[in-house]
């Protein structure tokens, strides 16, 4: 299997070029260095009656069998995690070290899902009756993932979805194809034909599958504006959503934190896969007390921070994914600049070429200012002071989001108290983002609509089924 040229799809087990192509782009030049297959209607429509195929015997396999196939798959990618970590890095523009940690994320998550079990509820069983509810699988599933983590929120999908019998098409976005293609071949050499499809293709790919017949369910990772478009397109034929949306995350700095101590965690709350991450720390909330020493900490280790492209073993910091949000986020800078807020490091848009965004903290701009009301998805980080506690936890808890929160705090007994007030689906003291396959995640308000990871997440691809036996004729009635 080659890693550096021939990207195709999988469909009905089968690698196929699709009716155009796609040209994609490393971020790191702004130049486009491989070509992915752009499927048209027909080669979607042919990924979906392959996976509608598959489905009945996929669904008949014992769960045990299953599961052993999704292990195997985890292996396969263990082994090559050296050849797709390159790949994703050039797709991405992530550094390398993080490139390899998404695909072994990926076994991991496969493999979570593997050793879960569905539960059986028994309501009833007496010599006149059983009743039992159990969860069957839905069908086909459209799991549509962005570009941020490519695999990893691929394998969110993937792993519960397969285990439980689903038959899975998955999108990737336009801006990373590749990596999610060399998964679709790998796939096609451990599970039977149809069970996972991978299509690529432009802007008009997704809206073909959400609107798709053939589509039972849909998986989708994204923003908010898209989300709300999956789920309008799939009120027509009342498919099953789960929705991964985006956030605002805020984090609190309680006034006894040592800033020394937490200034390399905070930073990387904020920065990591330079900021675009769904639950990154986007707004920084620290108490009066603190805060000049918590900025300065930041801003000291900022400056020793590498910022490059991710296939330089010394980069921290890789380039913006693509042209789209690197643009969005310069005007952010320079909307920053024309209403005089201060920077407290960084606010240079480097020349070119690539995507390159040095760290930006904003000192104390106004609760009001876009930086702090947007979610910016980038190297751009507003820090506010605050001096009240209430008006800390309001701040906090404001805007339509609900996805993660942070609190630091010196008593972790107080920072406990404090995360109890805070509105969101995750709310973490003293770390950052400790996701799980094991756990539920799941987004509050215009963050997300259902769960993944954890038992929750597994559920979200069956219906439950409930049958009944009467035992004894006569009894009961
Ligand atoms: P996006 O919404 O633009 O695209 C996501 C995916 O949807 C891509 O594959 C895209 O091709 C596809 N798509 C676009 N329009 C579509 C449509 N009308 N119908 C169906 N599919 C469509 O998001 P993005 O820019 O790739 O990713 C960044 C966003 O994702 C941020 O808002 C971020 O917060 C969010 N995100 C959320 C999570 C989470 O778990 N909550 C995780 C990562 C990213």
């Amino acid at each position: 299997m080659r890693f550096d040229r021939d990207f195709r799809m999988a469909i009905g087990g089968a690698l196929e070029p699709g009716a155009g192509t796609l040209q994609v782009i490393d971020p790191a030049t702004g130049m486009a260095f491989a070509e992915a297959p752009d499927a048209g209607p027909a080669d979607l429509d042919r990924a979906v009656a392959a996976a509608r195929t598959a489905f009945p015997g996929w669904a008949a396999t014992p769960h045990a069998e299953r599961a052993a196939l999704v292990v195997a798959l985890a292996e396969a990618l263990e082994r090559h995690a050296d050849d797709f970590a390159p790949l994703l890095t050039r797709e991405q523009g992530k550094p390398l070290a993080e490139a390899r940690r998404e695909v072994l994320g990926l076994a991991t998550w496969l493999r979570g899902a593997a050793g879960m079990s569905l539960p059986t509820t028994i309501h009833e069983d007496s010599p006149a009756r059983y009743c039992e509810t159990r969860h069957v699988p839905i069908g086909v599933v459209a799991a549509i993932a962005p570009w941020n983590y490519p695999l990893l929120l691929a394998a969110f999908k993937l792993g519960p979805a397969l285990v439980t019998g689903n038959c899975v098409v998955l999108k990737p976005s336009p801006f990373t194809p590749l990596t999610s293609l060399k998964l679709g071949e790998l796939a096609q050499t451990i599970l039977p034909p149809g069970v996972l499809g991978v299509v690529s293709g432009g802007d008009a790919l997704g809206p073909w599958l959400t609107a798709h017949p053939g589509i039972d369910k849909i998986a989708f990772t994204g923003s908010t504006a898209t989300g709300k478009r999956v789920m309008a397109s799939a009120a027509e034929t009342l498919k099953r959503v789960t929705l991964e949306l985006g956030g605002n995350d805020p984090a609190i700095v309680m006034h006894d934190v040592d800033p020394d101590r937490i200034a390399l965690d905070l930073f990387w709350a904020s920065f990591g896969n330079a900021g675009q991450v769904c639950l990154a720390t986007k707004r920084l909330y620290v108490h009066a007390a603190v805060y000049q020493k918590v900025r300065d900490a930041l801003v000291g280790y900022a400056a020793g921070v590498r910022v490059g492209s991710g296939m330089d073993p010394d980069t921290q910091i890789g380039p913006i994914n693509n042209h789209l949000q690197y643009q969005r986020l310069v005007e952010l800078i320079e909307d920053c600049r024309t209403n005089g807020y201060r920077f407290a490091c960084g606010g240079t848009v480097p020349a070119g070429p690539g995507y390159f965004l040095p760290p930006s903290i904003i000192d104390n701009p106004p609760e009001a200012a876009r930086i702090v009301q947007d979610e910016q998805f980038g190297p751009i980080l507003p820090m506010m002071a605050f001096t009240d506690y209430d008006d800390a936890v309001c701040r906090a808890n404001s805007g339509p989001y609900g996805l993660g929160a942070t609190i630091w705090a010196g008593d972790v007994a107080a920072g406990q108290a404090l995360a109890e007030r805070i509105v969101s689906g995750n709310v973490w003291v003293n770390e950052c983002r400790p996701l799980s396959p094991l756990v539920p995640f799941a987004g509050h308000g215009q963050s997300g609509l259902g769960v993944e990871n954890g038992i929750e997440g597994l559920l979200e691809y069956t219906l439950p089924r409930t049958s009944s036996v009467r035992r004894k004729s006569g009894v009961g009635q």
